[in-house]
């Protein structure tokens, strides 16, 4: 639950406003506090209680916990709402592909090649797995841990440990304790004996219980033991179950502010499915439904990619349209003649037009005009892609310094724009393109000849 200023301000020191912290008084430094525009430390006259109590009221509803490290890491947690639509989700769950040390040598290749090699290009993002689960079916300690070193030394996946011993699993974890593993799972009956191992080398934990009430304890020893990087599985049966148990988690944490529930929470469909079909459906669900990790036993580029499309649009913020940076792109290798066109910052529409200028091969400059994730014509309607502010971007863009001719083409979509735009940009000649960017295979090879000439 957020805190509030008028919270805050009871535990502040309340001087006749000394200033110190920057603020004029006590409460106004309260209520920056509140919204996160400062911290407690600010304040010179707070107690380590007081401030560790502040910190205390500050910290994020469900905890951020990072496993892995540099551009493989998975940031999950720090969740503010339940339901997307009351604000936007932040950090979408980490998707992890179980390798058995009870499998062959090539059915492990086979895997780590997916994971390591399967990705989507998807409006300008690159979609893709980011875990490696790694368990110890065998029971064996050296296949275990001689598993997870040949993972750890041939990708740069984001690891989960999964063993029922602690020795083995402590001993895998020494082998990749750089790379920030999870260590999986950690029970009721085993924590005492963990805690010293945690301590030694910290990395994220993941805690199992056979229900959500085993999970509260263990949460607040680990927290006693300053150990707070878990993340919570409360051991979910079926379909019914889990989704009772990752929203009760959830809704504990966010509505109830109640702290030994607020973590991320982890989901194994792998263990809840027999039929491939099935365990994606199943962890399409714990997408939608709070899980912040899944671990599937395996998947192939069809069963994949739409648990991804799935993943990107509900940790989409749903207030922005997806927008791309507003600048000029290059096409090709484009030269000091080559064709200049503009259009909007719409993900979908820039897209649309840069491959459809790619196609005709020409080598080209694309300029993209900020309209906040408009289309053209609405963004024209909103007075974001009028002449005036076209021809301001065209000068910020740096675009001039480019090329030696000074003709701009325009969707034809907003070609009432041109008068306006040549007023804007004088010296320069604003050419009507086409309607549709389908029109723009027949008008671009025709036009770049007059530029040549
Ligand atoms: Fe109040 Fe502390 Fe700021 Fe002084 S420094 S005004 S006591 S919050």
């Amino acid at each position: 639950m957020p805190v509030s200023g008028s919270e805050l301000v009871k535990l502040l020191p309340g001087r006749k406003p000394c200033k110190d912290c920057g603020f004029p008084t006590c409460f106004a430094f309260a209520m920056k506090l509140a919204t996160g525009g400062t911290t407690p430390d600010k304040c010179p006259y707070l107690s380590d209680e007081v401030k560790a109590k502040i910190e205390e009221m500050l910290a994020p509803a469900i905890k951020l916990v990072v496993i892995g490290t540099g551009e493989n890491k998975v940031e999950v947690g720090n969740e503010e709402v339940v339901y997307r639509h009351e604000k936007t989700y932040v950090h979408p769950p980490g998707i992890a592909i179980l390798v058995s040390d009870s499998e062959s040598e090539e059915k492990v290749n086979e895997k780590i090649k997916k994971v390591t090699e399967l990705k989507y290009s998807w409006v300008g993002l690159t979609l893709k797995a980011e875990m490696i689960a790694i368990k110890n079916d065998s029971k064996n300690k050296d296949r275990f841990v001689s598993l997870v070193k040949k993972i750890y030394e041939s990708t740069d996946k984001a690891l989960i440990l999964i063993s029922d011993d602690l020795d083995t699993l402590f001993s895998a974890r020494d082998i990749c304790f750089d790379r920030r593993p999870l260590l999986y799972g950690i029970t009721k009956e085993n924590i005492d004996s963990a805690i010293p191992k945690i301590k030694e080398r910290p990395t994220p934990i993941g805690l199992k219980g056979d229900s959500i009430e085993d999970l509260i304890p263990m949460t607040k020893k680990l927290k006693e033991n300053g150990i707070d990087d878990a993340i919570l599985d409360p051991g979910s049966k079926d379909v019914l179950e889990a989704i009772r148990d990752q929203t009760f988690i959830r809704r504990a944490a966010i509505k109830q502010g109640f702290r030994p529930l607020g973590y991320p929470t982890i989901a194994f469909p792998c263990f809840m499915a027999k039929d491939g079909i099935k365990e994606i459906l199943l962890a399409s669900v714990f997408v939608i439904k709070f899980a912040s990790i899944v671990v599937l036993s395996d998947f192939d580029q069809y069963t994949l990619l739409p648990l991804l499309v799935l993943r990107l649009n509900v940790y989409t913020d749903p207030r922005f349209p997806m927008a791309v940076e507003e600048k000029y792109y290059e096409i090709g290798e484009p030269d000091e003649y080559s064709p200049v066109l503009v259009t909007s910052n719409w993900a979908l529409t820039y897209f649309i037009v840069y491959s459809a200028i790619e196609a005709t091969k020409i080598p080209s400059f694309l300029c993209v005009k900020d309209t906040e994730g408009l289309g053209v014509l609405t963004g024209w309607a909103a007075g974001k892609f009028t002449g005036d502010s076209v021809a301001a971007m065209i000068r910020r863009s740096g675009i001039e310094a480019r090329i030696k001719h000074k003709k701009l083409v325009i969707p034809g979509r907003v070609a009432r724009i041109k008068g306006e735009l040549e007023d804007a940009l004088p010296g320069w000649e604003v050419i009507v393109g086409p309607r549709e960017a389908t029109g723009i295979g027949a008008f671009l090879p025709e036009f770049v000849k007059t530029l040549r000439k």
